[in-house]
C-alpha cells in the first residue's frame, strides 16, 4: 500500500551534476514506473535508492532529448542485470508516435539484445498540441518488424468521448494520458487508485454472533450472506466506508494545456508535479519555448485544486537551493512567485534524489 515519488531528474535542456535530465519514478508496492528518462537516468537510479530492474512502466512525456535519449542505455543495463535475475518483469512503453521506432531502431543498430520482453504503446497526438509548423505526421517506420523481445503494442488515439488515452485500467489502478500544448506535442499522466473497500465492523459482526471465518471474507467481497439463524447480513451493514483512492498528476513540458480535460483529471490530485523552467520575469521567453513559469503552473493547480505542488524541469541556471553561490540565481525566488498564487498553499520545489511519500487517504 505503499507509494512515493522520487525526482531522479530535475534540470531542463540537458544533465548538469546538480541537476539530472528529466526523470521521475512513482514507486508502488515495489514496482518503479518511470515517467521520463532523460540522459543519464540510469547513473541517476545506481545514485538512488531505487532499482531500475524494478521498471515495469515506462511513460515518455514527449520527444524531446532531454525526455528521452537515456531509454537505449538503461534497458540494455537493466537487461545485463537481469541475466542473473530471470524472473525480470516485461515492460510497458507508453509514449509518443516515433518512440517505437526509436528503440527498434537504437536496438537493431547497437545490436543489443534485451533478455527481457517489452512493448511500445504508442499515443496518437492532434495537431493542436504545438504550433502548426512543428507538427509533424510520423507514420510507423520499422517496417521490418520488431526486434525479438518486441511484443507488439497498441497505437492509441484520442478517445474522442473522453477527451483522454486511457492506459491502464485495471482493478486497482486507472492510468491515462492527456494533451499539453509545447514546441512539439507533449502529454500529462494521470496515475489513479482506485478506492477501496472500507474494513469489515467487527464488534458488529461480534455482536450479530458472527465469527471471523469464510463469511468475513464474503461481507467483504461485497456478497449478502445470510446466517443458520435466519438473519440476513448486507456487506454495507458491516462494512465502514470506502477509502478513496491515491491521485498523482506528472506533465510533460507545456505552456498550457489542450481541451478541458487536463483540469478534470488533475481535479484534486494528491499531488501534482507541473514544469517551471523559467521565473516569472521571462514569461514571454517561456512561451515562446513552449514552457511555463511559476505563476503558470500554480494557475493550474488552483483551477484544479490539487493538494500539492510539485515544481520541476528547471532552467539550469536555478541551482538546488542548498549549492546556490554568491552571483547564483536564488531558486527559492520560484517557489514564492508559485506560492504567491495559491495563497501561501506550500509549493516544494523538486530537486535530485528527493523523495515524497504519498499516504494512504483516509475514509471520508
Ligand atoms: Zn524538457
Ligand atoms: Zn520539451
Amino acid at each position: 500500500m505503499s507509494m512515493d515519488i522520487t525526482f531522479l531528474g530535475t534540470g531542463s535542456a540537458y544533465p548538469s551534476p546538480t541537476r539530472g535530465a528529466s526523470a521521475t519514478v512513482i514507486r508502488n508496492e515495489g514496482e518503479c514506473w518511470l515517467f521520463d528518462c532523460g540522459e543519464g537516468t540510469q547513473t541517476q537510479f545506481m545514485k538512488s535508492h531505487l532499482k531500475a530492474g524494478r521498471i515495469t512502466k515506462i511513460f515518455i512525456t514527449h520527444l524531446h532529448g532531454d525526455h528521452f535519449f537515456g531509454l537505449p542505455g538503461l534497458l540494455c543495463t537493466v537487461s545485463l542485470q537481469s541475466s542473473s535475475c530471470p524472473s525480470k518483469q516485461h515492460v510497458d512503453i507508453y509514449g509518443p508516435v516515433g518512440l517505437r521506432d526509436f528503440i527498434w531502431r537504437t536496438m537493431e543498430l547497437s545490436h543489443s539484445e534485451l533478455l527481457f520482453s517489452y512493448v511500445v504503446h504508442e499515443l496518437v497526438p492532434t495537431p493542436d498540441q504545438c504550433p502548426p509548423e512543428e507538427f509533424k505526421e510520423l507514420t510507423r517506420l520499422n517496417g521490418d518488424g520488431g526486434s525479438s523481445k518486441e511484443v507488439q503494442g497498441r497505437t492509441i488515439y484520442l478517445d474522442p468521448v473522453e477527451n483522454c488515452y486511457t492506459l491502464v485500467n485495471d482493478e486497482q489502478l486507472v492510468m491515462k494520458a492527456f494533451r499539453l500544448f509545447h514546441r512539439i506535442p507533449s502529454f500529462g499522466f494521470l496515475v489513479e487508485e482506485k478506492q477501496r473497500t472500507g474494513k469489515l465492523n467487527v464488534q458488529k459482526l461480534k455482536d450479530l454472533g458472527v465469527q471471523p471465518g469464510p463469511v468475513y471474507g464474503k461481507l467483504k467481497n461485497g456478497i449478502t450472506v445470510v446466517l443458520e439463524s435466519g438473519i440476513t447480513i448486507s456487506p454495507s451493514d458491516v462494512l465502514e466506508d470506502p477509502i478513496p483512492g491515491r491521485k498523482i498528476c506528472i506533465l510533460g513540458d507545456c505552456s498550457g494545456v489542450v481541451g478541458d480535460e487536463a483540469v478534470k483529471l488533475c481535479f484534486e490530485a494528491d499531488l501534482l508535479v507541473h514544469e517551471a523552467t523559467l521565473d516569472d520575469s521571462q514569461v514571454d521567453k517561456a512561451i515562446e519555448h513552449g514552457h511555463s513559469t511559476p505563476r503558470m503552473a500554480a494557475e493550474f493547480a488552483k483551477l484544479c485544486k490539487v493538494k500539492n505542488l510539485v515544481l520541476t524541469h528547471f532552467s539550469q541556471r536555478y541551482k538546488p537551493a542548498a549549492l546556490v553561490g554568491e552571483g547564483d540565481t536564488d531558486v527559492t525566488e520560484l517557489k514564492r512567485q508559485a506560492e504567491a498564487v495559491l495563497a501561501g498553499q506550500e509549493v516544494t520545489l523538486a530537486e535530485d534524489f528527493m523523495t515524497i511519500d504519498i499516504p494512504m487517504k483516509k475514509q471520508k
